[in-house]
């Protein structure tokens, strides 16, 4: 049994001070019970606590260390830039770069703004589709996650399927009732959704392939359908790739999916590890927002140097390197395939979501396409499962609801040690 001593007293003086503990909710554990560890370092493919354990990573800082952690050369990048001043509030030649290298790699974009966070991109791409279309609704697709902006945190209302609700205190009716919520793969009610609102929706924002309720993947024709609706309706189509980007190929989702869509957001692989976010569209949206345009969108951090060098470090190795992507693919597979036989061995209800280095097991019976297929999973099997995997030194996502990010430090070694772990830890639930 590994132990948690400091890793618990840690815990514990920080809850004296931060609002549990921690200052991003999933990081306290409550979904799966027990102590967070509190980690000390990283590299390549492992975390270390502070009581000593080694854990091998299937996080990946929930995306961006998509090459393992502490890469020698982000690390030297950064090291170097941070001897030339840490901020300035004044334009930078790197933050052309980047643009240069983040747009030739990503599909259908012109130009592209940089922000500090996924949250802030979503936030800003939304308010420009709303400037550039003059119309205040959005669509958005239960389960899907695109940040803490108020106008994200809805849910479904009770009774009609299209009214949400505010899912958060703090978020106001107002704010509520311009966001409509739609069930993830579910066409039809997005028509539905269209035809009560004529004229209205300025976006759609979706997950293109969803990672915030698991690994769920899009139904063949519903991407599709939603660009055919965008066209037909005058309504912009948002990828928010702020998972996806950079992960599942170098154009993220548009690339992986062969679909366009009007606007993407990015976010985690971009900055490299540090705090990134980015938003791109094709020049004419673009040109809406300040200072060109009437939309206003501000950062007094955004595109920082140290987080650009960061960034377009990672950039540029990931582009360098395409066989990454190969790498990734064929090892998240590997690790799929090498789970089925120990599941059906188990007998144990599961579902297993993966596209590319993006995988999910949930434990129940139902296909999982949606948030609340999502739901179904037998959360008690979950808890066990997650607890038995960190006992053993496989640290996963502390939440059904995640999926797993892998990273190209892992390696096969790795990955046969976690299907031991995997095997015995099954034994026990
Ligand atoms: C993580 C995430 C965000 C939010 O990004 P933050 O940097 O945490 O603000 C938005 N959308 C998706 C799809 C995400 O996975």
């Amino acid at each position: 049994m590994i132990q948690y001593q400091r890793s618990s007293a840690l815990f514990a003086k920080a809850k004296n001070v931060i609002p549990g503990g921690v200052n991003s909710p999933v990081r306290a554990f409550k979904a799966v019970g027990g102590t967070p560890i509190f980690l000390t370092h990283a590299k390549g493919a492992y975390l270390y606590d502070e009581d000593k354990n080694r854990y091998i990573d299937y996080i990946a800082s929930w995306g961006p260390m998509i090459l393992g952690h502490a890469h020698p050369q982000v690390v030297e990048a950064i090291q170097k830039r941070a001897e030339k001043g840490t901020s300035y509030g004044i334009p930078t030649a790197l933050e052309t770069q980047i643009a240069k290298q983040a747009l030739s790699m990503v599909p259908h974009m012109d130009q592209i703004r940089f922000v500090n966070s996924g949250t802030e991109a979503c936030m800003s791409a939304v308010r420009l589709a709303r400037g550039y279309t003059g119309r205040d609704k959005i669509i958005k697709f239960a389960g899907c996650y695109h940040g803490h902006a108020d106008a994200f945190l809805i849910q479904a209302g009770s009774g009609a399927v299209t009214f949400g609700s505010p899912n958060s205190p703090g978020v106001t009716a107002g704010t509520a009732q311009d966001t409509l919520l739609a069930q993830y793969n579910n066409l039809e009610q997005v028509k539905e959704i269209f035809a009560s609102n004529p004229e209205q929706i300025a976006a759609i924002i979706v997950e293109p392939v969803a990672g915030n309720m698991g690994c769920v993947l899009p139904k063949e024709g519903f991407l599709e359908g939603l660009r055919q609706l965008c066209d037909t309706h005058g309504t912009l189509l948002i990828f928010d790739e702020v998972m996806t980007g950079f992960r599942l190929a170098p154009g993220g989702a548009q690339e992986y999916l062969g679909i366009r869509a009007d606007m993407a957001t990015y976010g985690k692989v971009i900055g490299g590890g540090l705090p990134v976010g980015a938003f791109a569209a094709r020049k004419e949206i673009m040109q809406f927002l300040a200072p060109v345009g009437p939309v206003y969108q501000a950062g007094t951090l955004s595109g920082n140097p140290l987080a650009m060098t960061a960034g377009l470090t990672m950039l540029e190795l990931l582009a360098n390197h395409p066989e990454t992507y190969t790498s990734l693919d064929e090892k998240t597979a590997y690790l799929h395939q090498e789970m089925v036989p120990l599941l059906e061995q188990k007998g144990i209800p599961y579902q297993i979501n993966r596209l590319g280095s993006m995988i999910s097991l949930h434990f129940t019976d139902t296909p999982v396409v949606d948030f609340d297929s999502a739901a179904t999973g037998d959360n008690d099997n979950f808890k066990k499962y997650f607890h038995g995997m960190l006992q053993r030194g496989v640290y996963l996502p502390p939440s059904a609801f995640e999926s797993y990010f892998l990273n190209d430090a892992i390696s096969k070694k790795d990955l046969e040690y976690t299907l031991e772990v995997f095997n015995e830890t099954l034994k026990s639930l």
